[in-house]
């Protein structure tokens, strides 16, 4: 590999050191809009390097756990500040790195400098109840404890909301951080934890080790130190997670597919249910975890929806997210498009009716980019592995039923469970579908992509290991409660 010297190199960040891999090997961190664009190299790492960081966090953890809440709030303001005063930057980059549009990247930006602030906050919080105790004179209280040294290991698709979410509650909570973020977007990744290092946080308290999953990420999962893992990522490296995890007797928290539903009734508001499903799932080219996969149309209003929504998908427009006009961009590698096309390539082969798109997009100047065009079948059935696996790319599935009880057993009739919507004006349909459908997710005339930083996420069935993330639920997987009685 001939590395540009006019780009730069990013380093391991351990013990409060930026410092090169053992091996001293770099990978290209390459657009996917343009793959002669190199955004930075990227350290990749070793056992070793691992090794080092681990030692790192473990040494920093007791005296971060003594430093009072409130404390170590005050390092996430000042996180929040220094990446404030870059988010178009660490925007740029993480369009440049994974292809998401510039107003996605920065709306996902001032939702990591959210994050930290409201986790900022959780430090003054109670942590702890007071229970009534049967013996007479005595105090029973509960309190909690950091696990100590916590494995955080990211996806690539929100480089900078995902790695703070699990970030910010394991540092405000006591925890010591070894964070390694996936390769493809470990340029973004780095600038995070520059933030975190002008915050001034003490050495060790976060460490980031850059490379292979199987070798990092797999280290972290096997390591007799590290007491926490908070997984993201695809259900075939979660389950990897959360068996290697228990079997040492470590914590794990896992968050994985999503195979999600809209329903849309005869009843339906149209245009808000064609906008919802295009904007679910759609934007960020279909690679959201909660983005919109199947939709499920009732026979009354199936041709009117399916002829605004196709008339509205011809309208989207497709390039580099760079650029202000663009809507939508590429698939954010060369492995995610090649598995789009294959899933394309499936639909049509099981039977499904393409109706529109389903081709790699090469001219007007995209070829040198992984970019798709927005595609939609049509004669969809559950049994198509277009209706049951996880795509991850900017296709949906048309599905008609002539019930809403055969819709909600249809959007039920898959192995996940993570987000499903519902568009209906009618209380009655609503109720049903939020008593019956089987996602942690749940939402009612909206799109099924949509999370807001205070409330708990995540998903049921094999989207999740049933723990939640973000709001005031992290404190259960960061904490461990101890159940305190003082006779007096
Ligand atoms: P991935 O599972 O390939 O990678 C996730 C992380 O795991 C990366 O850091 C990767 O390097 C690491 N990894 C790979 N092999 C490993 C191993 N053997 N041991 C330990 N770690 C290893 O997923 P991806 O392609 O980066 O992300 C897409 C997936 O993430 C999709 O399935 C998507 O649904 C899911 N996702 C879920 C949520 C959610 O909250 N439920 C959010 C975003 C993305």
């Amino acid at each position: 590999m001939t590395v540009k010297t006019d780009v730069k190199t990013y380093l391991n960040y351990i013990n409060g050191a930026w410092i090169p891999a053992s091996s001293g090997q770099v990978e290209p961190s390459v657009n996917p809009a343009n793959r002669e664009d190199v955004v930075g190299y990227v350290q990749k790492s070793g056992a070793g390097d691992l090794e080092q960081a681990v030692a790192a966090a473990k040494e920093a953890q007791p005296a971060w756990r003594k430093l009072p809440a409130p404390a170590r709030g005050e390092y996430l303001y000042k996180a929040a500040n220094a990446l404030e005063k870059r988010l178009d930057e660490i925007a740029e980059t993480m369009t440049r790195e994974m292809g998401k549009t510039f107003g996605e990247a920065k709306g996902e930006t001032a939702r990591g400098i959210a994050i930290l602030r409201y986790y900022a906050g959780e430090g003054m919080r109670k942590v702890g109840d007071v229970i009534p105790s049967t013996a007479s004179e005595g105090l029973m209280f509960t309190t909690r404890v950091p696990l100590g040294v916590v494995g955080v290991i990211t996806p690539w698709n929100f480089p900078v909301a995902i790695p703070i979410w699990k970030m910010a509650p394991a540092l405000v909570y006591g925890n010591s951080v070894v964070f390694k973020p996936a390769q493809e977007t470990a340029v973004t990744a780095a600038k995070i934890v520059e933030c975190l290092d002008e915050a001034g946080l003490p050495s060790g308290v976060v460490n980031m080790v850059t490379g292979p999953g199987s070798v990092i990420g797999q280290g972290i999962i096997d390591h007799p130190d590290i007491n926490g893992i908070t997984f993201t990522g695809s259900n075939a490296v979660g389950k990897r997670v959360g068996q290697g995890a228990l079997a040492r007797g470590a914590k794990y928290q896992l968050e994985m597919g999503g195979k999600n539903p809209v329903i849309v009734a005869n009843d339906a508001d149209l245009d808000l249910a064609v906008e919802a499903t295009i904007s679910g799932g759609l934007r960020s080219t279909g690679q959201k975890c909660t983005a919109t996969s199947r939709v499920i149309i009732q026979s009354g209003i199936y041709d009117a929806f399916r002829e605004r929504l196709l008339a509205k998908v011809a309208q989207l427009q497709i390039g580099d997210g760079m650029q202000g006009d663009t809507w939508m961009g590429p698939c954010a590698s060369e492995s995610q498009l090649k598995t789009v096309l294959s899933y394309i390539e499936k639909g049509v082969e099981e039977g499904a009716t393409l109706i529109y798109g389903g081709r790699r997009l090469m001219d007007n100047g995209l070829d040198s980019g992984f970019f798709v065009e927005p595609t939609v079948f049509e004669d969809v059935t559950a049994d198509m592995a277009i209706a049951q696996e996880e795509i991850f790319g900017p296709v949906l599935a048309l599905l008609k039923v002539d019930t809403l009880d055969e819709a909600i057993a249809l959007a039920n009739d898959v192995q996940y469970g993570l987000s499903a919507s519902i568009f209906t004006r009618d209380i009655g349909s609503i109720l049903s579908f939020i008593g019956e459908i089987e996602a942690g997710l749940v939402r009612v005339n909206a799109e099924s992509a949509g999370v807001e930083l205070q409330a708990p996420f995540g998903g049921m069935k094999q989207s999740s290991s049933h723990s939640r993330e973000q709001g005031q639920a992290a404190i259960e997987f960061f904490t461990s409660i101890k159940t305190v009685f003082i006779q007096s």
